[in-house]
């Protein structure tokens, strides 16, 4: 039965609720190869899944957004994964150069309008990148807060033209102190930044490190009531 005939993708996910990770992340590489591809912004679940995902396939096609303003620790850990791993990632940029976009937005686009600043540099790159596959593989756990809670492990969506993209979000079921243990134990790189009091790591206008009882997401875009980049919302959840 074809995964897109209605309820089989929801009947597919609800069976690997429990599972491990690695198992979905197996299941989705080998279904939907040559067009899969793990996104990741390089916070501690994407490099968990980086591991496990190299351990299955090598030359695992990875993609990440360069927004112009990623902290540096950001930056070294890319090189990092990518010296460990044996890979080169992919990098999607906005579809302007900085220079054109301060020269049209300001340099501050971040500070006077956030949403708009994500949608040039965060969803739009990531929408080209994502034209690209059929399955969309994704770090995102329901624990990180509100705004995830109610994600599934894998999701239908569409493309811009109708077609159909798979997310697959393998560590769904995971928590938090579930992908430390296993950054721990196997020794994967993380940034440094998460010993020093950041929780999630995002462009550094718009990160801070979060206070005891805060949640885990409340460093980014602090006190405007902002949640998310937009690139996991951009797109309408469709039934599976
Ligand atoms: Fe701009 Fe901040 Fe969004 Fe980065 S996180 S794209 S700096 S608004």
């Amino acid at each position: 039965m074809s995964l897109f005939e209605p309820g089989a993708l929801a009947e597919r996910s609800r069976a690997f609720e429990g599972r491990p990770p690695e198992e979905i992340l197996a299941w989705a590489l080998a279904e939907y190869a040559p067009r899969v591809a793990i996104s990741t912004a390089f916070g501690v679940e994407g490099c968990a899944l980086l591991d496990m995902a190299v351990a299955i396939d090598p030359k695992v096609q990875v993609f990440t957004v360069d927004t112009d303003f990623l902290f540096p620790e950001t930056r070294e850990l890319m090189q990092r994964l990518e010296e460990r791993y044996g890979l080169s990632f992919t990098v999607f940029r906005s579809a302007e150069p900085r220079e054109v976009l301060e020269k049209k937005h300001g340099f501050a686009l971040w500070s006077t309008d956030p949403d708009q600043c994500c949608a040039l540099r965060k969803v739009e790159p990531t929408r080209r990148a994502l034209a690209a596959v059929d399955a969309w593989v994704a770090g995102l756990r329901r624990d990180q807060g509100p705004s995830r809670a109610g994600i599934q492990i894998l999701e239908r969506y569409d493309h811009d033209d109708g077609t159909p993209l798979v997310k697959v979000n393998p560590l769904a079921g995971w928590t938090r102190k579930d992908t430390w243990r296993y950054v721990v134990e196997r020794g994967v790189p993380y940034n440094p930044l998460l010993d020093q009091g950041y929780k999630s790591v995002g462009c550094w206008p718009c990160t801070r490190a979060v206070r005891e009882g805060e949640d885990e997401r409340a460093g980014r875009w602090a006190g405007s009531g902002k949640t998310e980049c937009g690139i996991h919302t951009f797109m309408e959840r469709k039934a599976g």
